[in-house]
């Protein structure tokens, strides 16, 4: 069942909501990239954002139901590599609030559980948007059946992704600039010896 879910950061100062939460309109994978496990780090929650064998969970949806209402001074990104994806926090608390491709237009953000009071692990996530249809990223071998399971949820995104751009068009909410469709911040690149040290606690 769809439902509006409240986004906070865990000192407040930043709020906002996700509108009409569903299993069908999002994809609920779990990520054990390098990239993910260093943000976690570099975060300084881990705890909050993986579980204990290095896997964050993340909830894919369409960014237009992703409105922040308040706090708005306190957004930063970070790119973990030079291509990576946009990491969104808040930098009052260092709270993830989802990844998003380098630029605006395809409509696409990433979201850890833990800006809506979860951990990713938490039952309370399967009950917003079901259970984990995949793991992305995966670098260790699968077996036929996890392929399978990842070229469905492959599938599934897609499907989504190309209905969320049909409906809305070129996506900008919440992080970008409606007309350049460039990130409303500079994002943070960290220096060659923060992400070594980042890497080094990856498992
Ligand atoms: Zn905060
Ligand atoms: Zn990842």
């Amino acid at each position: 069942m769809a439902q509006d879910v409240k986004v906070s950061c865990t000192c407040g100062k930043v709020k906002g909501v996700i509108r009409g939460l569903a299993r069908a309109n999002s994809n609920h994978v779990q990520c054990p990239c390098k990239g993910c496990q260093s943000y976690a780090h570099y975060l300084d929650r881990a705890g909050d954002m993986m579980d204990g064998v290095g896997y964050s969970n993340i909830f894919q949806i369409d960014p237009a139901s992703y409105e922040i209402h308040e706090g708005h001074d306190h957004l930063a990104c970070v790119r973990m590599t030079p291509k990576g994806p946009l990491r969104w926090f808040t930098d009052c608390c260092k709270t993830p609030l989802g990844n998003t491709l380098p630029k605006g237009g395809i409509p696409f953000i990433g979201v850890l559980p833990i800006c809506t009071g979860h951990k990713g692990t938490d039952p309370a996530v399967v009950d917003m948007v079901g259970p984990v249809r995949a793991v992305a990223n995966e670098k260790r071998p699968q077996s036929f059946g996890e392929k399978f399971k990842t070229w469905g949820m492959l599938a599934h995104l897609m499907r989504l992704t190309i209905w969320w751009r049909i409906r809305g068009g070129k996506s900008w909410k919440p992080f970008f600039d409606k007309d350049t469709l460039r990130p409303i911040r500079k994002p943070i690149t960290i220096s060659d010896a923060e992400r070594e040290a980042l890497e080094a606690k990856v498992i």
